[in-house]
């Protein structure tokens, strides 16, 4: 089950720099950074109230990230939904059609298994699914 938008990701160019300009926008600090290597980026992450706001920079040129900004320029990347079990989600959104970018959970930042829906499947927006990583996993 989906339960809630967990973070809003955001492409950027320079992750020093944006993180100057968000806490000027938000008015506080982002809480920590992150690099996923295996993912080819750099992250950093805002809390807005219960919102999370992810900032992420290529951090190599075959990056999804800098591919992204090369064909899109700066700016909101995916929107990632929190599930209870990322496995049971995957089989079911890809019975209902959903076209799954990786066919088994990964590693993402902030501690989560993660999974990608292909925009072409979804109007054209990036979903991402997140279940938190259990401390026993
Ligand atoms: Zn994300």
């Amino acid at each position: 089950m989906i339960k809630k938008i967990e973070h809003i990701g955001i492409a950027v160019k320079n992750l020093e720099n944006s993180n100057e300009l968000f806490k000027k926008l938000f008015g506080n600090s982002h809480y920590k950074i992150e690099t996923v290597e295996t993912e080819g980026v750099s992250t950093s992450f805002f809390m807005i109230g219960e919102t999370k706001i992810e900032l992420l920079q290529a951090t190599n040129e075959n990056s999804a990230i800098a591919k992204f900004i090369e064909k899109k320029g700066e700016g909101i990347h995916h929107i990632a939904y929190e599930v209870d079990n990322i496995q049971d989600e995957m089989l079911r959104l890809q019975s209902e059609g959903f076209e799954l970018i990786n066919k088994n959970p990964k590693d993402g930042a902030d501690n989560k298994q993660i999974c990608f829906l292909h925009p072409k499947s979804t109007n054209g927006m990036l979903v991402e699914l997140c279940q938190e990583k259990s401390l026993t996993d």
